[in-house]
């Protein structure tokens, strides 16, 4: 079954960005619709994409369509925000997946719903977890569970425990395009009304990655403070060249 069968349509206006639909939004107005999604208690998958999601979109049709079909698709990336001004067609602002991530533990307490962790390697979750306990008192986490299982009898028994918890939230950090194809194979058995990637959030919780600071953040090199602190990412950096390129000859037709 696709996502378009079983998840809601999108929900924002978006933004064409070389056959990405991205979400034109702002952080307030997520965080509000993210809310809206767990009240209405219908399955809705968010995507957070960044450069490198433009270009694993473009070597991967399957990711692309379930991004396409997704409730929303934040730009979470001052990469996106940049294409998206040079393409004519300017995003408001960046709207990152570990901050969405962060207000979602925030918020369950005062706003009673559930969340539950499933991703990165195993112990990073129940630490990530325990962070976001500590941090926001009330915030209610009903499960935990890493993302290496393997085994066709590990990942049932995931699934089971998560159908069990009936979250209304499900975090799944295993990186993309991992797992949002987890996400739609699992949505029409689980029905969770919110589903969202998380990437790297829970190594970041736990304290075992820190963010780049602010101004790298800002002027875009984000991707090279993450190459510094994990050099085994530079397969995923390496495609960032191409991006760039795919922009501005884009741009260079466009304005032709
Ligand atoms: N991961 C996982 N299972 C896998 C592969 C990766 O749980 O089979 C986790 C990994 O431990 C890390 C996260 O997925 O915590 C990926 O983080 P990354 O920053 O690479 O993701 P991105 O935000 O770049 O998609």
């Amino acid at each position: 079954m696709s996502l378009s069968e079983c998840g809601a349509p999108p929900q924002a206006p978006t933004v064409d960005l070389l056959g990405l639909r991205v979400s034109n939004v702002t952080r307030v107005e997520t965080i509000e619709m993210l809310h809206r999604f767990i009240r209405s208690g219908e399955p809705h998958l968010v995507v957070t994409a960044d450069a490198v999601a433009l270009e694993i979109a473009a070597g991967d049709p399957e990711f692309l369509d379930i991004a396409n079909n997704a409730a929303l698709v934040t730009p979470d990336g001052t990469g996106l925000l940049w294409a998206s001004r040079h393409l004519g067609q300017p995003l408001t602002e960046r709207v990152s997946g570990v901050d969405l991530a962060e207000q979602l533990c925030a918020t369950s307490g005062p706003k009673k719903f559930d969340v539950y962790f499933f991703g990165a390697a195993p112990g990073v979750a129940e630490d990530a977890a325990n962070v976001m306990r500590g941090k926001y008192p009330g915030c209610r986490i009903v499960g935990v569970q890493h993302g290496y299982h393997r085994e066709p009898e590990a990942v049932a028994a995931v699934v089971a425990d998560i159908a069990e918890k009936r979250p209304d939230v499900l975090l799944v950090a295993m990186g993309m395009p991992r797992q949002e194809k987890w996400i739609v194979d699992h949505l029409p058995q689980l029905r969770i009304p919110l589903s969202m990637g998380v990437g790297g959030s829970f190594d970041v919780f736990s304290g075992r990655v820190t963010r780049a600071p602010l101004w790298m953040q800002q002027s875009g090199l984000e991707w090279l403070y993450r190459l510094y602190q994990d050099p085994t990412k530079y397969a995923k950096v390496a495609c960032l060249p191409r991006f760039v390129l795919r922009v501005l000859s884009r741009q260079r037709i466009s304005g032709a």
